[in-house]
């Protein structure tokens, strides 16, 4: 019998309905081929939703997401909605589905295609066969830590405060993913912390060197923060998963990424400690090309393999997709984000049709 999975769509706003109809098709096609049912429910977040209901997460919508194995969200925002205020903008959506689903891990793969070596800052022989997953805590930390806020000392000074804190059960957590998720790559994690520093670190480093005594089959390391940063531009090869807290992951996670040139083709997966995962492209809605055709629909595309590696544990499909990704590339078609010279330029519909016929 053909296994079953409820997708819940979030297709969002500018150019998230056009990628996410050719995931939808390409998730079609590898279910034929694997015997996967996918039932795919779809539901209003963000700007579209603002518009129909004027709440950016409608209860409907969380309850779908909680209702289902996974959720392939899009991208959500545009000018329409710049002026609302804050709690009433699209990106409001977005950080409440992240709390709703209790989404504390953030992946974000950074992978350097070899038909797309080019396009990196970097220079080839250092970008060259790069491929790190950052694993970023995403729910706890300085972003969150209390107390935050900005004070007025005795001396009428004002002070701005936050707090970095993280408790030991919530760097278990985040390292059991990463550990996991490592054990599912090259098997080695490094760990990064500013211990030489910070006491929150420290507990950090204690926790996770205790954490890898179940996990013997993955290599542990750690490095500082401000040394890993130089090491992902001088010699990012070293790094297979990274392991870090919330400040320094969005500032690393966004540093690998670059290192790959391409925002079009940068998948993430945000997971929870049990429920539904979100599967989602880095980029945002692109509101200067929807509508046009113009999108590149890879990153969403590889954001639905990471939904059946990470979400739905069914790796063949994720990497059929992944063979067919390349396999385009090859063949030469690129979208206008990825064009070079000698290359095919396709929109976002051929492309979707190329992956097809590559699957
Ligand atoms: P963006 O990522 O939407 O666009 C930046 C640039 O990259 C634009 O020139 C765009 O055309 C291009 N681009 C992005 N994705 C592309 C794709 N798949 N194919 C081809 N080109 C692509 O970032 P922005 O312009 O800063 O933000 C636009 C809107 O998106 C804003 O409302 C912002 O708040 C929102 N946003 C949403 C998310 C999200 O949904 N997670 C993330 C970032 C930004």
């Amino acid at each position: 019998m053909a296994k079953q999975y409820r997708i819940t769509l979030l297709p969002g706003d500018g150019i998230g309905p056009e990628i996410m109809s050719v995931a939808v098709s390409v998730l079609k096609e590898i279910g034929q081929q694997l015997n996967l049912q996918f039932t795919f429910q779809e539901a209003p977040i963000g700007g579209a939703a603002i518009d129909l209901t004027g709440d950016p997460l409608p209860s409907e919508s969380l309850e779908t997401c909680r209702n289902s194995d996974a959720v392939l969200l899009a991208a959500i925002g545009g000018f329409k909605w710049d002026t609302l205020p804050s709690h009433q903008r699209p990106e409001r959506g977005l950080l409440g589905l992240r709390a709703g689903l209790g989404l504390f891990a953030n992946l974000r793969p950074a992978k350097i295609l070899p038909q797309l070596v080019d396009a990196s800052s970097l220079k080839r022989d250092i970008v060259e066969g790069v491929d790190i997953m950052v694993v970023r805590e995403l729910t706890g930390g300085v972003y969150f830590g209390q107390p935050k806020g900005i004070f007025t000392t005795e001396t009428g000074e004002k002070r701005g405060v936050n707090t970095m804190a993280y408790t030991e059960s919530e760097i278990e957590r985040i390292g059991r993913v990463a550990f996991e998720a490592a054990r599912k790559r090259q098997g080695r994690l490094c760990s990064v912390d500013k211990a030489n520093v910070l006491e929150v670190s420290q507990l950090w480093r204690d926790r996770i060197t205790q954490l890898s005594q179940e996990y013997p089959d993955v290599e542990l390391s750690h490095m500082y923060v401000d040394n890993a940063a130089m090491q992902l531009v001088r010699y990012p090869k070293q790094f297979d998963t990274i392991v870090t807290g919330n400040l320094f992951g969005d500032i690393l996670s966004d540093a690998a990424a670059m290192l790959t040139g391409s925002i079009g083709m940068l998948p993430s997966a945000s997971l929870g400690a049990s429920g539904p995962g979100v599967f989602e492209p880095v980029h945002g809605s692109a509101p200067d090309i929807a509508g046009q055709d113009k999108a590149n629909p890879i990153a969403q595309v590889l954001s639905a393999a990471m939904m059946l590696r990470y979400g739905l544990n069914e790796p063949e499909a994720s990497d059929r997709i992944e063979q067919a990704v390349l396999k385009v590339l090859d063949q030469g078609y690129r979208t206008g984000d990825i064009m070079s010279p000698g290359m095919t330029l396709v929109g976002c519909q051929a492309m979707g049709e190329a992956l097809l016929k590559a699957l």
